[in-house]
Order: C-alpha cells, then sequence, then structure tokens
C-alpha cells in the first residue's frame, strides 16, 4: 500500500510519502533509546507540562488538523473536530491524573513481614521504547490515548501509522517536538506494514501496541511472542445493540442510528447488530431503518452531512461483498443495499439495514466496516444474551431495557469489555477501554492504560536496611 494521502471523496492522491530508507529506521530507534535513558528520569511535573503544552497547542490547531483528517479519510468534519477536541480532554485528564495512577504503592506491613521486608514499595517504572501500529479510522485519538499515557509513565514513542494517513503521522510528530519534548520522546516512521517486523524486533523495542485488524495483530502479537515483548491488541468488533421490552424504543432506535453510522460506520466499538425482543421488535425495526434511510450522504466537509464516504475503494469493495453474500443467502435490505446515486464520485455507501441475517451468512460472524446494520428478532432475554455473545468477537455492547434484574444479566453474561445500558459505547479517558475474545487483549484508557507499559518493580527493603 503506498504511504498517501487519497482523498475518499473524490480517489484523488493529494500527497504521496516515500518510505523511510533503513538508515532513517535505524536513526530514530537509535534516538528513541538514547532518548528514553534520559526521558525516563523525568519528574512527573515535568512529563505533565510538556503534555499539556502539547494539549494547548493541538487545541489550537483543532481546525486545521480535522481537516486533513477529513481529506485523508472521509470523516465529516464536525467529527473530526470532536476528535481532535476530545484528544485535547484524554492529554489534559493523563497530565493531571498521572500522578495518583502511578503512585508509589506502599503494601500492609502485616502482609509482608513474614517476607523478611522491613519494608515493600511497589513502583511502577517505564518499560522503554514502544511501537505504536495504528489505524486511520480515528487517526489522531487512536496514537493519542495511547502516547498520552505512555509518554506520562516515561516511556518514548514510535509511531508506525496506517500508510493512508500519513499527513495525519507527520503532524502528530511535529506537535509533540513543538511543545518541547526531546526529539526522541515521539517519532513517526513512515513505512509500510512488511517493514514493522525489523522494527519490532530490534532489541531497543521494548513492547508494542496495535490498533487495528485480526490478521494485523494477529502478526504483530506473534512476532512479539517471539521475542518475549509484552503486547496491547485492541482489534475489531461486532458489538451487540440489544433493545428488550422495557426500553425506551423511540430513544434507543435514535441512538442506533448514531452507534451505527458515527465515522461513516468504521468505529470498533460502533453497534452493528440490533438484537429486538419481539415485543418491539416492529417498533425499533421502523424506527431505526427511518433514522438510518433520512441520514445525509455527501461530501464530508460539508456541514449538512451526516455520512461520508468510506476510507478506501477496498473497504467499500470488502463492504459490498459482505451485504451481496448476505442478500444471496436470503437476507432483504429495508433500506440501502446499494452504493447511493450521488455523489457520483468517491467511495460511498448507501446506509443499510439487512434483516433475516443468519449464521449461514458472512455478515453474521464478520465485522462490517461501513454503515450497514443487521436486525435480529429474538423471543426473549436468553436468546438475546446468545445471539450477542454469537461472536467471535467481544469489544462492546449496548443493552437497552429498564428491569434491574434483566441488566444483572447482561452484566453477568455478555462477553465483552463493556456494557452498556440505556446508552451508546463510547469511549471516556477516566474508563477502561479494550476487548475479549478476537477483540483483543490489554487496556487503554484509565489507570489500567497507563499501566499497560509499566515495569511493575517490586522494592524490598531488608530489616538491615537502617
Ligand atoms: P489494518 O489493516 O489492520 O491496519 C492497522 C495498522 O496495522 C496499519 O498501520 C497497517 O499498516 C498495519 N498493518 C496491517 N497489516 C499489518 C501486518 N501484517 N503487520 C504489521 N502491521 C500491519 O486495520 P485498518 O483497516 O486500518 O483498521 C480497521 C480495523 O481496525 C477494524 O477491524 C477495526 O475494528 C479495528 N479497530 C479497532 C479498534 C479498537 O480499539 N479495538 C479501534 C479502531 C479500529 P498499513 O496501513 O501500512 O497497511
Amino acid at each position: 500500500m503506498p504511504i498517501a494521502t487519497v482523498n475518499p471523496a473524490t480517489g484523488e492522491t493529494i500527497r504521496s510519502f516515500e518510505p523511510l530508507e533503513p538508515e532513517d529506521i535505524e536513526f530514530r530507534l537509535a534516538r528513541a533509546a538514547d532518548t528514553f535513558r534520559a526521558y525516563r528520569t523525568t519528574d512527573l511535573p515535568a512529563r505533565a507540562d510538556l503534555l499539556g503544552r502539547a494539549a494547548d497547542l493541538l487545541a489550537a490547531d483543532e481546525e486545521p488538523i480535522a481537516r486533513t483528517m477529513t481529506t485523508e479519510m472521509g470523516k465529516p468534519l464536525a467529527a473530526a473536530r470532536a476528535e481532535a477536541a476530545k484528544c485535547v480532554k484524554a492529554m489534559r485528564w493523563y497530565a493531571a491524573h498521572a500522578g495518583e495512577l502511578l503512585a508509589d504503592e506502599h503494601p500492609a506491613a502485616a502482609d509482608v513481614t513474614d517476607s523478611g521486608a522491613a519494608r515493600v514499595v511497589v513502583r511502577y517504572r517505564p518499560l522503554g521504547t514502544v511501537l505504536a501500529v495504528m489505524p486511520w479510522n480515528f487517526p489522531l485519538w487512536q496514537v493519542i490515548r495511547f502516547a498520552a499515557p505512555a509518554l506520562m509513565a516515561g516511556n518514548t514513542v514510535l509511531l508506525k501509522h496506517a500508510s493512508n494517513v500519513p499527513q495525519t503521522a507527520v503532524y502528530l510528530e511535529e506537535l509533540f517536538h513543538r511543545a518541547g519534548y526531546p526529539e526522541g520522546c515521539f517519532q513517526t516512521l513512515l513505512i509500510g506494514s512488511a517493514a514493522v517486523e525489523e522494527v519490532l524486533r530490534d532489541p531497543r523495542v521494548a513492547a508494542a501496541t496495535l490498533t487495528g485488524s485480526e490478521p494485523a495483530g494477529r502478526s504483530v502479537a506473534a512476532i512479539a511472542g517471539d521475542e518475549v515483548k509484552k503486547t496491547v491488541l485492541e482489534l475489531g468488533g461486532s458489538d451487540p445493540f440489544v433493545v428488550m421490552p422495557s426500553a425506551d424504543v423511540a430513544a434507543a432506535a435514535a441512538t442506533a442510528v448514531t452507534a451505527r453510522v458515527q465515522n461513516n460506520g468504521q468505529s470498533c466499538i460502533a453497534a452493528k447488530r440490533f438484537i429486538a425482543h419481539a415485543e418491539v421488535y416492529d417498533e425499533f425495526c421502523e424506527r431505526f431503518t427511518e433514522g438510518m434511510r433520512a441520514l445525509t450522504v455527501g461530501d464530508p466537509m460539508d456541514a449538512a452531512t451526516q455520512v461520508g464516504p468510506l476510507a478506501t475503494e477496498q473497504g467499500r469493495a470488502d463492504l459490498e461483498r459482505l451485504v451481496k453474500d448476505a442478500l444471496e443467502h436470503g437476507a432483504r435490505a429495508l433500506c440501502g443495499g446499494h452504493r447511493p446515486l450521488r455523489p457520483e464520485r468517491g467511495w460511498y455507501y448507501e446506509p443499510t439495514v439487512l434483516a433475516g441475517v443468519d449464521a449461514t451468512m458472512r455478515i453474521h460472524r464478520e465485522e462490517a466496516f461501513g454503515p450497514v446494520a443487521t436486525v435480529y428478532r429474538v423471543p426473549g432475554r436468553e436468546r438475546a444474551i446468545a445471539l450477542a455473545n454469537d461472536t467471535p468477537f467481544g469489544l462492546s455492547s449496548s443493552v437497552w431495557t429498564r428491569d434491574e434484574d434483566e441488566m444483572a444479566h447482561f452484566a453477568r453474561d455478555i462477553e465483552a469489555g463493556g456494557v452498556y445500558f440505556n446508552g451508546m459505547t463510547a469511549s471516556h479517558p477516566a474508563l477502561p477501554f479494550g476487548g475479549a475474545k478476537r477483540s483483543g487483549y490489554g487496556r487503554e484508557l484509565s489507570g489500567h492504560g497507563i499501566r499497560e507499559f509499566c515495569n511493575i518493580t517490586t522494592l524490598w527493603y531488608g530489616a538491615g536496611e537502617d
């Protein structure tokens, strides 16, 4: 895949980049390792100052970087602005909270005296240089939600971003440099995916995080496993959205539309499978389909647009094949099921609702990465939970019910990293984010996220210390 900005609204190549030469990669690896040796000794207030400055710069850059993102991957401009603002919020949150999240722990003396210790301290020390392999769908947010805590913990970062968002990738490196970080703290590697293995195997890289598809995750995790290096994987999802009889069906249907088409339908935590109890299925389907049909598809730079193009031509082709397979096996399109008549150029796809989906169809078990929903009718709670779990993925879920007993069952039995009641899944700096099953492992955000790339060190002091 060439490293280039190709506008998905037009198909036009805006700017191409040459991949780094081996000597450039070597230079950056060496600089990351050298910088780590000094940066790891800085204190948290100094790191917080740097991150706070980077947040202020990003806040000031909101409009130009939002336009860059929209040009590179097609999200509506308002959503791109919101993404930049969310990054600023997360950076400020980690700058403010890293001190308490990484504070030394002091196990109670009574618990450790039989180890012979006079005292014990558990300290969160940085791991080293962390390689981040990132996707294009939230080109700023995916990077910041890893990099802000990783830098606060004292690590240095190498970013291998998706090949179709190089301008955002270059912007990120410049942002951290302008904020005053030493040059080796955050570096972008403009390289293709084939060059990842060599970087990952380099002894100067301590760990890796990958957000992206299952094949990419499997490959990076296998190499890291071979090298015995820590990884965090944030992979795909096919989140269920369950509507039970006690729910506010109108609110559920309105939220369902947003939850499915956010980011032009290309979000790992987008609700993708809509499971409604038979008592409310008809009303939910009618309202949901109406909402999907009413969406404005068009130029993502236009303020009226709700759904822009898919990010890549390949992505649209994959989605079309998934829908075609379902229709050929007996599914019905309640709306959409094809490209829109307009715009004529660009990689657009009509918001689509498919009913009559069953396990013979690929879309039942694969992730639909675009504005395509499937709806299912279920007779009761047990079937709803079974269907919600009938997927290789386990990222998050949304359940609409006012029944406390029902909530307790869903909270216990849904196999996913999140269960959001009467609302849609959304990430937040203070809440852990990540998946189960084939959606990956490890967590981002919150205290869990910042500790993923720490060396949790036991400092044991014998009685003779004085
Ligand atoms: P992708 O094709 O897996 O690409 C993600 C990143 O991995 C890119 O930087 C890509 O580089 C690189 N890559 C691809 N194959 C690789 C390999 N074999 N070895 C090393 N690196 C490799 O995924 P995408 O199409 O950009 O993103 C969509 C997927 O990401 C969806 O499945 C979505 O659900 C998932 N996602 C998950 C989360 C989460 O938090 N769980 C968040 C967002 C997206 P190139 O661009 O150079 O190929």
